[in-house]
């Protein structure tokens, strides 16, 4: 009886053991929080390495890379890590982070499903060897220069280009650029053209209604379809990138063309086995257009508006 009601000297000296530890740790504890200062570090690798690194939106560096955040405190603050590398779908995760703490980021990039695209740049054809501005630029040169760029930015994201010309001085007739564009297996044929007329901005054409040309006549009823469904999805995405900068002439069949009124469709339209679609990139007869398509902004601008129009007729596509 005794023992239970009595604590005996071993259980009072155990128990006065445990709170002076107790005492002792929690003073202890304070300190480790305060002693916690420099930068928090993101030691961030990724496959495959390469990939620009942004955090809360400014870039840092490179992967693999160990990236500091002086910003970091003793209370966990979020910071939003970033990674983009081209052909790649951007990749981000928020990580709340305190000062003085390393964490270790490994990042798997997923690559972008890339298509096969065949860009035409137009002319010298068996028709034309295009039209020219007002400082005496051909349009057969900006065709060709715009194509080479958009080539770049399409294969950094991912993509596969064939063109349907080697040089810019290279004759290729219509009927053989549909040809090489079906005989590579591409999802889609863009082909890019400035234009001569009194408006002003870019508009696309696509096959609207079969037409014939050298007894043949096309393109399939599917064809007609998925350009139209391309062009859909092209205007619009291309003229977000454009908006407030070129102007837009809108999404209109190859019969509105004069070679299409004639003929039913465009003679690279009538021989493709893929969907089509024609770019008026500008009117390079129009004064403000031709500074625009000649400028390096503008010219990025412009690609950039193809890339997004292309990606964004592809989605339609599937
Ligand atoms: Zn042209």
């Amino acid at each position: 009886m005794t023992t239970k009601e009595c604590p005996s000297p071993c259980l009072v000296l155990f128990a006065c053991l445990l709170l002076l530890g107790a005492l002792a740790l929690g003073p202890a504890s304070v300190r480790a929080e305060e002693s916690t200062s420099g930068p928090a570090v993101l030691a961030v690798s990724s496959e495959p390495a390469g990939a620009k690194v942004f955090v809360n939106g400014y870039y840092k560096s490179r992967t693999p890379a160990n990236v500091t955040i002086e910003s970091a405190t003793a209370t966990p603050r979020e910071y939003t890590l970033t990674l983009l590398l081209s052909g790649y779908a951007k990749w981000q995760r928020a990580y709340s982070l305190v000062a003085g703490e390393r964490r270790e980021v490994a990042a798997r990039l997923d690559k972008l499903p890339g298509a096969i695209i065949c860009l035409d740049p137009g002319h010298p054809s068996e028709t034309s060897a295009g039209c020219k501005g007002s400082t005496g630029v051909t349009e057969n040169h900006l065709n060709w220069v715009i194509a080479l760029k958009l080539r770049d930015a399409l294969t950094a994201r991912g993509h596969q280009v064939v063109l349907t010309k080697s040089s810019e001085g290279e004759m290729v007739t219509n009927r053989r650029r549909a040809e090489i564009a079906n005989g590579a297996g591409a999802a889609c044929m863009l082909r890019l053209h400035c234009d001569a007329a009194s408006a002003s901005g870019l508009a696309v054409y696509y096959p609207d209604r079969q037409g014939t040309k050298y007894g043949v006549t096309g393109p399939g009823r599917d064809v007609i379809q998925a350009s139209g469904a391309f062009a859909q999805g092209f205007y619009p995405a291309a003229m977000a990138v454009l908006s407030g900068q070129h102007k837009g002439r809108g999404v209109h069949g190859d019969s509105g063309t004069y070679i299409g009124s004639q003929q039913g469709a465009l003679t690279g339209s009538i021989f493709a086995k893929i969907p089509v679609l024609t770019v008026e990139m500008c009117v390079l007869t129009n004064r403000t257009d031709e500074a625009f398509i000649t400028g390096a902004r503008g010219q990025e601008l412009m690609v950039k508006a193809l890339v997004a129009g292309v990606e964004a007729g592809l989605a339609r596509l599937r």
